[in-house]
C-alpha cells in the first residue's frame, strides 16, 4: 500500500552535491496536461523562544542526517489529481528528498473564499531529506510554480498549494516558513492525510497527530478510496 511508511534505510536522491544544494533549480516536469481554463516525527530540539531566524539557521549550520518532513498538497482547480501526483513526483525527483510515504485522499468542501469554488483534494506526503527547511520550502514553491501555469493570459488561482507540515526538531515563527505550520493542528483535512502517513507525530505545543484528529470536526472532508497517490519507482 503507498501509505504505509517503509523502514528502508534513507538513501539521498543527490549525488551531485552542487545540485543537493540547489533543489529548487531542478527541473519539474511540467503537468501532462494543464486543465484548460485554470490556471513527524517532529521531536522539538530547539527553543520555541529563540530567535526564529537563528533556529533556521542552526539546523543548516548542523544538518548532516537525514531529517523527517511532512507536507500538505491541496488542489481545488483543474485536475486535481494530475496535481497532486505531479507535486509527489517533483518531490520524490528532489535531490537530497525521498518520498516516504503518501498519504490517502481526502476530498474537501472549501471553507469561506469565493461562491462556487471547487472542492478540494488534499494528501500528505512524508519524506525524509538532507535539505534545510528553508530548501524545501524553495523547493515546494518550485513545484507549486511549476504545475500552476494556465494557457490563459491572465494568471488564475493556484491550483497547487504546497506547504510544509512540519520539519522534524524545528519550530519556526519566522512569517516566511512557520514550523511547525501554525494552523496544521486545527485543520481536519491536514490531520486525516498526516495520520495515514505518521499517527505518531507530535506538533510541539498542541499534540499527537492521532489525538488532535480525534478532536477536531471532520465534517466536510470526505476519505476517497478510489483515489489513489502513489510513489513513483
Ligand atoms: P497558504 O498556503 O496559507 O494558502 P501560500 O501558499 O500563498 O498561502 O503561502 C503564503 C506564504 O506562507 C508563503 O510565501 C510562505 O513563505 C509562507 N509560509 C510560512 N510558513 C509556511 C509553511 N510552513 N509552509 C509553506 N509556506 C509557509
Ligand atoms: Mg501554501
Amino acid at each position: 500500500m503507498s501509505n504505509e511508511p517503509t523502514t528502508t534505510p534513507f538513501a539521498p536522491a543527490a549525488a551531485d552535491p552542487a545540485a543537493a544544494a540547489d533543489p529548487a533549480a531542478a527541473p519539474v516536469a511540467a503537468p501532462a496536461e494543464a486543465a484548460p481554463g485554470t490556471a513527524a516525527t517532529l521531536r522539538a530540539g530547539i527553543d520555541p523562544m529563540s530567535d526564529p531566524a537563528s533556529a533556521l539557521d542552526s539546523v543548516e549550520a548542523t544538518l548532516n542526517s537525514p531529517r523527517t518532513v511532512a507536507l500538505a498538497l491541496g488542489s481545488n482547480i483543474g485536475n486535481r489529481m494530475e496535481l497532486l501526483q505531479g507535486a509527489v513526483d517533483a518531490l520524490e525527483d528532489t535531490p537530497g528528498l525521498r518520498v516516504r510515504a503518501v498519504s490517502a485522499v481526502y476530498e474537501t468542501d472549501p471553507v469561506g473564499g469565493p461562491e462556487g469554488q471547487r472542492a478540494y483534494l488534499n494528501a500528505v506526503v512524508l519524506a525524509r531529506t538532507t535539505l534545510p527547511p528553508r530548501s524545501v520550502l524553495e523547493r515546494a514553491n518550485a513545484v507549486e510554480d511549476a504545475f500552476s501555469r494556465t494557457r490563459e493570459v491572465r494568471w488564475g488561482p493556484r491550483t497547487l498549494d504546497v506547504d510544509i507540515l512540519a520539519y522534524e526538531g524545528v519550530v519556526s515563527a519566522d512569517p516566511r516558513l512557520t514550523l511547525p505550520h501554525p494552523r496544521a493542528h486545527e485543520r481536519a483535512f491536514v490531520l486525516a492525510p498526516w495520520c495515514d502517513v505518521d499517527p505518531e507525530a507530535e506538533i510541539p505545543g498542541h499534540g499527537r497527530v492521532a489525538d488532535l484528529l480525534a478532536a477536531v470536526d471532520r465534517t466536510g472532508v470526505h476519505h476517497r478510496p478510489d483515489l489513489e497517490l502513489h510513489i513513483p519507482e
